[in-house]
């Protein structure tokens, strides 16, 4: 007899081979309506407002940053917060749920109409018109690229938005504890829904499984590049980037392995 299938798993696709899945265009699939939909449960705007307080916002304003380009929207977590704080902030990405999820967000939460944009980082001066201050691309999300040379494409892009002296910030899950065998998540940052689990279900040096499993009963997989924090910095400063500042769970100093996340503060100048 055949198993029932548990919500979620049926709508994403991953085939025969889930860990063969290594490739930057799937990230589509894996946010299907069912995940997008749970993805608010599973960082909990409340809990990660409180956690991340003023962090990304002192950040922009100590630059002098007025125009915001947030690359990642997802459901419109940052962009939200950007436009309560004053800033001229436009919303990307490369999924058409996630942006409409976005949207409808901004308008509960406020009343804001997100100026969203449908693109790819690959090919984002072809989308995106203009030039900004800052970039954020935030929640764990450069991780979705799978070779370097969609990274180096999608850096390079980000780069040439910027204006002469902006700012690229970038966040990245602690991939080196967990490669190393080194890992903890206290679910106190992003993933701070509370009856929501983010468990590594395999992780090599190419691959990065993730289960996520809500109280329904529902799961649903994201497949990711496990970045080292040093190569991320050194690709940074590869494409041009002057200075980059590594921040690890929202603190300037860390040790080692300690951090659940790392934010990475890159300057054009
Ligand atoms: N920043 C949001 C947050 O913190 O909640 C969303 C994070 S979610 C993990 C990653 C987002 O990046 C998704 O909305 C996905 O569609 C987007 N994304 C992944 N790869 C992309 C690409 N190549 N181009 C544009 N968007 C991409």
């Amino acid at each position: 007899m055949r198993s029932r299938p548990i919500k979620g798993q049926d709508q994403q696709r991953f085939g025969d081979d889930p860990l063969a899945v290594r490739d930057t265009d799937h990230y589509k699939e894996e946010y299907v309506t069912g995940f997008v939909d749970k993805w608010d449960e599973l960082i909990d705007w409340k809990r990660r407002y409180l956690s991340e307080g003023r962090f990304f916002v002192e950040q922009l304003k100590a630059r002098g940053v007025r125009k915001v380009l947030d690359v990642a929207t997802g459901t419109g977590f940052h962009s939200v917060r950007l436009l309560e704080e004053g800033f001229d902030t436009v919303s990307a990405d490369g999924s058409p749920e996630m942006l409409a999820k976005a949207f409808a967000n901004g308008v509960s939460y406020g009343g804001h109409i997100l100026r969203v944009v449908h693109a790819d980082w690959r090919w984002l001066n072809r989308d995106v018109h203009g030039t900004y201050d800052a970039i954020i691309c935030l929640g764990n999300s450069f991780t979705h690229l799978f070779s370097e040379r969609d990274r180096r494409k999608a850096l390079a892009e980000f780069y040439a938005m910027l204006n002469h002296n902006g700012v690229l910030i970038i966040d990245q899950r602690n991939y080196d504890a967990l490669l190393d065998g080194k890992y903890g998540n206290s679910h106190t940052y992003y993933y701070c829904g509370e009856d929501v689990s983010a468990e590594p279900e395999h992780v090599d040096e190419g691959l990065a499984r993730f289960v996520y499993r809500f109280s329904d009963q529902s799961m649903y997989h994201l497949n990711m590049f496990p970045l080292r924090k040093d190569y991320t910095r050194r690709l940074l400063r590869e494409v041009g980037f002057q200075r980059v500042d590594t921040y690890g769970d929202f603190q300037e100093t860390y040790q080692g392995d300690e951090p659940d996340f790392y934010i990475h503060i890159a300057e054009k100048a």
